[in-house]
């Protein structure tokens, strides 16, 4: 096919931070195209600036400052010299008012038009135009009426379970499930706000929910020359809080006919909107039994490249950034329908700082450790947005990498990913790595019998602590002497190495212990309800699990947090992390397994404080989005105070016990750090006079 090339790009901005910017500024390079980078003031040291050619700062870090700033963009377009603006996914991605800016400005937004963001933007708007092109849709409800009765009556129509949907969400935001009548009043107004508050707007859809589906969907690519083609499916079913986990490319079990009939219905839903660009139509199945899918229903176009378009990329051979700015630049698409091949399997691992056993809570912090599997190429691809000491910042996603497996096989390429987890370490925050290993693990996912029920219903085995071993405890001992509360204690092993932060408490407490010279000392070591004893010698080193004192040896590594200790005639490795406050927490690390401990100590001090029920703290960090209750209101357990959003999700702070709202220390719109004191509540008796102010 012959290319076209009506406009010369030879600088691109890019309108985004983290994976996908790195990913889009990758491609710029390849294709000698100049990459522009922009960074909020939480990013100024980001690597998606360090990797751009030029970069420039555009705003605060409140995403509304910065990457969601659309003059400011423009602008900075403009003032560096961008032909041309690519959006990367999220942020101003979907939004027509930004794809007309950078037309208006004569920039070129890589993407499709606005007229075809703005058809798709609406769920409900886009499944009328997909209705009427006759493409399968979920039943429910996608009607102009809004009042709460009337959706109710529409909702009784449908019949529960149901969804409730933001017309304009996305992300797997704005989406209630309501399993009863009674339940949806207060669904719907809690929707109807985070709608509101996220995406501007509170118009919904109704849809009757599949407990047990599949979500497939179809990578489609259209150019300015009409011609539209689709890159096959992938299947993203392995969902938590309906955000994906796990994708993978093509998605197995489908019959050749399910197969073919999803590619031309995606191509025939782009040709009904004259789509141009990278765009992806999702659909969503009833998940047989057996792995299979069951009758397929369109649910939503996303007008973008895709956080998971690496994996159609591994299984195509084709670059899709590439694709993108051909198709900017005015060329025909590079290839035709029946030169698109389709080669072995591919899967992608969403790596996030999150904790799987806080209800996927996220997580933040400095990334101490980050050490990434090494990539093969064709094989093995990671796409990560971090590098060490990097920190994962509350203002933004908590994705931080992805990682990309190729295989002949399905099988191959779940073993390749496996291989490749395991020899990923990361300490600071917590992330969903080990979880992400147990799930490739499940007989369920092995097995292909994918649906978007898995993870929750196998929430307890992907997330349970495994039982600590005696190995767990060797290491954390050579981490206490080595860089831990017992670094200051001397030279215990001609190895040891210095502790580096020389701040008093507990480090540096004076070593009562060295003073009197035991030659034994005892700790104790915990993790929830599970504690374990250990006994230390000094000179000679050594360690005693049960009765007996087993010698130890610290071997020289590269860092103080690398741990080498050599125990019962084997060598041990690991990494260590030491947590001051509020308690003395050693995170240890192993090639298999991340554990988290509490270090008992009677010499540190710091522990919690006795009254920390009164006192209502930050889950994480955030923005507090509304305050339930004034000061001096009454409350009663349970009772919700606060609403905290970050990083994509909302959490409501509940008063742990009846009690006199003593003091409110935060405000709405307050940006608020991990552990910060928001409100102190007093025990009704103590209260003087319970005089209860709500708002
Ligand atoms: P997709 O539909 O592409 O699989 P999602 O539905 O999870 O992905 O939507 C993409 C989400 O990624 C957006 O809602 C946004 O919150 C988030 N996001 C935006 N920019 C970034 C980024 N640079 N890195 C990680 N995540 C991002
Ligand atoms: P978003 O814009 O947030 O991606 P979607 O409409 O694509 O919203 O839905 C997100 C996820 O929620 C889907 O991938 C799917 O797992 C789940 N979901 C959506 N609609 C239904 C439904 N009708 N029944 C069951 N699950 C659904
Ligand atoms: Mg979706």
């Amino acid at each position: 096919m012959t290319a076209t090339t009506s406009r010369p790009l030879t600088k691109i901005l890019i309108a985004n931070r983290g994976e996908i910017a790195c990913r889009v500024i990758a491609t710029c390079r390849k294709m000698g195209i100049r990459s522009v980078a922009v960074y909020s003031e939480a990013d100024r040291t980001a690597r998606h600036v360090q990797l751009a050619d030029e970069a420039i700062a555009i705003g605060a870090s409140e995403p509304k400052a910065s990457y969601l700033n659309i003059p400011v963009l423009i602008a900075a377009a403009q003032s560096t010299g961008a032909q041309a603006i690519h959006p990367g996914y999220g942020f101003l991605s979907e939004n027509p008012g930004f794809a007309q800016a950078c037309t208006s400005a004569g920039i070129v937004f890589i993407g499709p038009s606005a007229q075809a963001i703005e058809a798709m933007g609406s769920k409900s708007a886009a499944k009328e135009i997909m209705q009427k092109a006759g493409v399968p849709l979920v039943p429910g409800y996608n009607g102009e009426d809004q009042s709460p009765e009337g959706l109710l009556a529409q909702a009784e129509k449908v019949g529960f379970p149901l969804l409730i949907k933001a017309s304009a969400g996305g992300g797997g935001r704005g989406i209630r499930i309501v399993r009863a009548a009674e339940e949806f009043a207060a669904a719907l107004t809690s929707c109807k706000r985070e709608s509101l508050s996220s995406f501007g707007n509170d118009h919904v859809l109704l849809e009757r929910y599949l407990s047990s589906a599949r979500h497939i969907e179809v990578q489609v690519f259209g150019d300015t020359h009409g011609q539209v083609v689709h890159l096959f499916e992938r299947d993203c079913s392995m969902q938590r809080r309906h955000q994906k986990v796990i994708e993978e490319a093509p998605a197995p079990l489908l019959t050749a006919e399910q197969r073919a009939s999803l590619g031309a219905i995606a191509v025939r839903a782009a040709q009904a909107i004259g789509y141009t660009g990278a765009g992806t139509v999702e659909f969503i199945a009833e998940a047989l039994p057996d792995g299979r899918a069951g009758a397929c229903y369109f649910m939503e176009m996303n007008t973008r490249l895709q956080v998971e378009h690496p994996v159609t990329e591994m299984i195509t051979g084709l670059d899709l950034v590439e694709w993108q700015i051909r198709v900017a630049r005015g060329e025909s698409l590079p290839l035709t329908q029946d030169q698109i091949r389709c080669h072995g399997h591919a899967i992608e691992l969403r790596l996030c700082a999150e904790d799987p056993s806080r209800d996927f809570m996220p997580s933040t912090g400095r990334m101490t450790r980050y050490a990434m599997a090494p990539e093969i190429a064709g094989e093995v691809r990671i796409d990560s947005g971090l590098r060490e000491g990097d920190t994962v910042s509350p203002y933004y996603d908590s994705m931080i990498a992805k990682l990309i497996c190729w295989g002949e096989d399905r099988p191959t390429a779940i073993a390749r990913a496996q291989q490749a987890l395991a020899q990923t370490h990361l300490a600071g925050p917590t992330t969903n790595l080990r979880f992400l290993s147990r799930l490739l693990a499940l007989p369920a996912f092995q097995n292909a019998e994918l649906s978007t029920a898995v993870i929750a219903s196998h929430q307890t085995t992907l997330t349970a602590p495994r039982p600590l071993s005696d190995q767990h405890l060797v290491l954390a001992v050579a981490a206490a002497l080595q860089s831990g509360p017992w670094a200051s204690a001397g030279p215990l092993s001609p190895t040891a190495h210095t502790p580096r932060d020389q701040s008093p408490d507990p480090w540096s407490l004076p070593n009562a212990f060295r003073i009197t010279a035991p030659a034994q000392r005892s700790l104790r070591l915990s993790r929830d309800a599970e504690d374990w004893s250990v006994t230390v010698q000094w000179a000679p080193l050594a360690i005693g699990l049960g009765e007996a004192l087993d010698p130890i040896d610290l071997l020289p590594t590269e860092s103080p947090r690398q741990l080498a200790v050599c125990w019962r005639g084997q060598v041990l490795h690991g990494w260590a992390d030491w947590e001051r406050q509020p308690t003395v927490r050693l995170h240890l690390w192993t090639e298999d397994d991340d554990v988290l401990l509490q270090w008992d100590d009677p010499y540190a001090t710091g522990q919690l404080d006795d009254d920390a029920e009164a006192s209502l703290t930050a889950p994480m960090p955030g923005q507090v989005m509304r305050v339930h209750v004034g000061p001096g209101a009454t409350v009663q357990k349970g009772e919700a105070l606060l609403v905290i959003s970050a990083m994509k999700m909302e959490f409501l702070v509940s008063a742990p016990r009846d009690g006199v709202v003593e003091a409110l220390l935060c405000k709405e719109g307050d940006i608020v750090t991990e552990g910060l004191t928001l409100a102190r509540l007093a025990p009704l008796a103590h209260a003087e006079t319970p005089t209860p102010v709500k708002n």
